[in-house]
């Protein structure tokens, strides 16, 4: 029987029924009469890779044991030769390209006279299956991926022209907007006004041009809100490559801006008081001396370090300082305003810029106007707190050419101030660089110079000047540095206290004069009453008084023997906290006495608000009392009214007879001055201690 169409259409059929649910145009079809291929359609030699040509008019076995396995081959040897009629299998086969496919085979024999005839057909299942497959799961990683996609990220697509097409949930959520609201829109109903038109010029020649844009925005809620959002956004592109619409991803990054922000604010500004910090005053420096040289102009700006600050933090806590320190801020803005900029570059420094000036000399005002400003009390809500502040300039040029140099020389003006008085202002001027090195090298030197005991006492006898008898020596300490000799008090002390050593100072001129009594006693002298001074930032040490009491006691000294002297400075600084001290102390029988009185804070109403033994009269105001009406007047009021107080009224630093012959007529009742006696080395007291009295040739009493 000669295979006809009709036959042919039934394998056909065959085929197709056999795999109704797989693409039939893959199935291959064959006809193999006798040991020749008759027939192969297209899809039948594709599977392999090949035309049906090559197969047409060949004998099977030449081809089917190239292409299929070992298993195949047999099979279809078997059917064709007639040992079976019905082939049906899996098989392996391998294509002329090496590729490795599965196939399913069928094949029918029907046996007809003298030829055979096998027909049948292979589908392949390497191909349909993976690909089937590998698309399920792209789809199912599709799925899952726009799933978790919509999850974290806000998703929007739009068209070429930008017009929204697609918003997720997360979209409309962060937006504020429906998706009815959006779709048909553009971004532009989002846009915060923040960005540069430049910024989104760019991301559309970006993603116009086919690219991935990423970048940082901030958007606009509904409710006028702002937001920000890392943005990708992924243009999608035809065939031809070009895009057709854009994927933007966008996640919300408002805490990690806001934080950015926090952490910025931090970096620059100063929490406590708000002004610039000492970075962003350096930036700002380095700024103003650009400009300053590229205009040819003239600037100035003082470093501000409030005086004693420490002792205020001390003695009434942190939380204390810390409101001062944020009152002083807002002082300094308040007294400077827009002429100037004000920062805080460390604990109790601040700094202000003043932006124009004609020369140097104008700096003069805006520092003194801080001066004056700062004659106000602080208010924090426990206290009404008096401080200053030592103020050093620097000018451009004249202090340097960059930052750096300028900071260092407004350093050393400061410095200069605090050495002397304190409370005052200083222009930075190159001759100074010398002086400060020499306070550079003492402070440094102070430590090692306490230790190896380069300090000692001198005293200086306070004499009745009536019948010259002495009523008590003073202490006061010297330094006798290995380089510079003999260093006074006025030089070092202030650096010991800014260097916080003068507690360990303290101590020591107490325990001197703690054992030089106990000696002088053990030479058989009566005991004689030592002043000691009391720098402000000791007294106010919370354990002062115990500290004191612990020592006098350990030496066995009566209290009557030591007399402490305080500066008024110090009432003014803390009334309260000093009021109290004083009060402990003089209750255990310790003098005191007020130091300097006639400079700075004077004030008469101190004297009858706090309770002390002795007055002492600085020698500023003695100086004048011959010469001045004025100051004769006050040291003459001075004197009456400490007497009427109970006190004890000495004068200080009198050199000459006339000032003496005054002072008397005043009433005065102790004297100390070289007029007398130079402060002396202990050896050289003994004469005045076996006496008690000053000896008639004493007047001219040599050096220490
Ligand atoms: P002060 O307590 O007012 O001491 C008096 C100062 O006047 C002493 O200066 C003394 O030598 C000086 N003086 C006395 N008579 C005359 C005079 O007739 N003419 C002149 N021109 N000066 C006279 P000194 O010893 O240099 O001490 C200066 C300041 O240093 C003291 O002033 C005191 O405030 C402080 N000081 C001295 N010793 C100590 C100490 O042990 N501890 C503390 N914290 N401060 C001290
Ligand atoms: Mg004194
Ligand atoms: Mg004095």
């Amino acid at each position: 029987m000669e295979m006809n169409l009709s036959n042919f259409s039934k394998l056909q059929m065959l085929a197709q029924n056999t795999a109704a649910d797989t693409d039939t145009s893959r199935h291959g079809v064959y006809w193999i009469e006798g040991e020749n291929i008759r027939y192969v359609n297209e899809a039948c030699s594709a599977i392999f890779g090949m035309e049906p040509e090559s197969f047409i008019g060949k004998k099977y076995d030449e081809l089917i044991i190239k292409l299929f396995d070992h298993r195949t081959s047999e099979s279809f040897g078997r059917l064709i030769r007639g040992d079976i009629d019905k082939l049906h299998e899996n098989a392996a086969a391998t294509t002329t390209d090496g590729l490795a496919l599965t196939l399913e085979i069928f094949g029918q024999r029907l046996a007809t006279g003298q030829s055979s005839h096998v027909i049948g057909f292979i589908i392949d299942l390497t191909s349909s299956s993976e690909v089937e497959e590998r698309l399920k799961s792209t789809l199912k990683d599709l799925a899952d991926m726009k799933y978790a996609l919509d999850q974290s990220a806000i998703v929007a697509v739009t068209d070429r022209q930008g017009s929204i097409t697609y918003v997720n949930d997360k979209f409309c959520e962060i937006s504020g907007y429906g998706k009815s609201e959006l779709i048909g829109e553009t971004h532009r109903i989002i846009n915060s006004g923040y960005h540069p038109r430049e910024f989104f010029k760019d991301m559309w020649r970006t993603i116009g041009s086919g690219n991935v844009w990423r970048g940082e925005v901030r958007n606009r809620a509904k409710d006028g809100s702002f937001y920000w959002v890392d943005t990708t956004i992924v243009p999608i592109k035809d065939e031809a490559g070009n895009p057709f619409q854009y994927l933007a991803i966008r996640y919300d990054i408002t805490d990690k801006k806001a934080n950015e922000e926090k952490i910025r604010y931090m970096a620059y500004y100063d929490r406590l008081t708000g002004l610039a910090n000492r970075w962003m005053f350096e930036q700002y420096l380095a700024t103003t001396i650009a400009r300053a040289e590229r205009n040819q102009e003239r600037f100035g700006f003082m470093f501000i370090d409030l005086d004693n600050f420490k002792y205020i933090n001390d003695t009434l806590g942190h939380l204390t300082g810390d409101k001062l320190l944020a009152q002083v801020g807002q002082r300094l803005e308040q007294i400077v305003g827009k002429k100037g900029y004000v920062a805080r570059i460390g604990g109790d420094e601040f700094t202000v810029l003043i932006g124009a000036i004609t020369e140097p000399a104008d700096m003069k005002q805006h520092a003194q106007a801080i001066v004056d400003g700062f004659k106000e009390a602080f208010l924090t809500e426990e206290y009404e707190l008096n401080i200053t502040g030592s103020i050093g300039i620097a000018t451009y040029p004249e202090a340097g050419l960059n930052a750096q140099t300028m900071m260092r020389h407004a350093d050393l003006a400061m410095y200069r101030v605090k050495a002397k008085q304190k409370n005052d202002y200083q222009l930075f001027d190159f001759n100074m660089g010398e002086k400060n090195s020499r306070l550079f090298q003492l402070q440094n030197d102070l430590r090692k110079g306490l230790e190896d005991n380069q300090l000692y006492l001198v005293y200086q006898p306070r004499v009745c000047p009536l019948d010259l008898s002495i009523k008590g020596f003073e202490a006061l300490i010297r330094w006798e540095h290995p380089e510079f000799g003999v260093v006074l008090p006025e030089e070092f002390i202030p650096l010991a206290e800014e260097g916080r050593i003068i507690h360990e100072i303290g101590t020591f001129v107490l325990r001197s004069v703690c054992e030089q009594i106990q000696s002088w006693i053990r030479q058989g002298y009566d005991p004689m009453q030592v002043s000691i001074n009391v720098s402000a930032n000791q007294f106010l040490q919370t354990s002062f008084v115990t500290h004191f009491f612990e020592i006098v006691d350990e030496y066995e000294i009566k209290p009557e023997w030591i007399e402490l002297e305080i500066t008024e400075s110090l009432l003014v600084q803390n009334e309260k906290g000093v009021m109290e001290i004083l009060k402990m102390i003089r209750e255990r029988g310790v003098r005191m006495a007020l130091d300097d009185f006639g400079t700075g804070y004077s004030s008469l109403s101190y004297l009858r608000k706090f309770k002390v033994d002795v007055l002492k009269i600085d020698r500023s105001l003695i100086q004048g009392i011959c010469h001045d009406s004025s100051d004769k007047e006050i040291a003459a009021t001075v004197i009456r009214l400490g007497k009427s107080l109970g006190m004890t009224v000495v004068a200080e630093g009198v050199e000459e007879e006339t000032e003496l012959e005054a002072l008397l007529s005043f009433g005065i009742d102790e004297v100390q001055g070289y007029y007398f006696s130079k402060p002396l080395r202990v050896y050289k007291v003994a004469k005045m201690l076996e006496a008690k009295k000053l000896p008639v040739d004493v007047f001219t009493v040599s050096d220490e």
